[in-house]
């Protein structure tokens, strides 16, 4: 068995590192007409793909940095499953990032802010992981129900994929 060290100049950028560019794209992106959020996709072999925040330019409310970035690599790479990547974002992942990362299949999640420097700047993280968190008075903002169908109606879509055999599963 061997073990070969590499020398210090062609080892991988570090954590902070990356953190350092998506805090740099997050700043550069209010100069052109973004929010203030930037972050990057490191794939399992190395490959970065930047995303910055566009909800108000493209009127997009899911155009956050992390979803941005998740869809360059997913479009880049041809793949939905980013199994082997790590998020790096300027700022903590809303639980809709967070979500969109587990999807992806995301492997780690670095942040530089947090969600308390976000509500801060004036932003509804805190507000909304308290949505999940909290208890039903958290939830009352959104109210979030099931209404009566039937048993088949409800779960046709269900049984319609279950028949299909060309399908993909993820
Ligand atoms: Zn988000």
């Amino acid at each position: 068995m061997t073990s070969i060290s590499m020398p210090a100049t062609d080892s991988q950028p570090t954590p902070a590192e990356y953190l350092s560019e998506a805090v740099a794209l997050a700043t550069d992106n209010v100069r052109n007409a973004g929010g203030p959020f930037g972050a990057i996709v490191v794939s399992a072999d190395g490959r970065v793909f930047e995303g910055v925040n566009r909800v108000t330019a493209n009127l997009d409310p899911s155009a956050h940095a992390e979803v941005t970035a998740i869809r360059n690599a997913c479009r880049e790479l041809g793949t939905f499953d980013l199994t082997g990547a790590t998020l790096y974002t300027s700022c903590e992942p809303c639980p809709m990032c967070l979500a969109t990362s587990l999807w992806a299949r995301i492997d780690r999640v670095y942040f530089a802010a947090d969600r308390h420097d976000a509500a801060d700047a004036g932003f509804d993280d805190a507000v909304f992981y308290r949505y999940f968190e909290g208890g039903p008075d958290d939830r009352a903002i959104m109210p979030v129900s099931s209404a009566s169908l039937s048993a088949d109606e409800r779960v046709a879509p269900f049984t319609e994929w279950n028949a299909t055999a060309e399908r993909t599963e993820y």
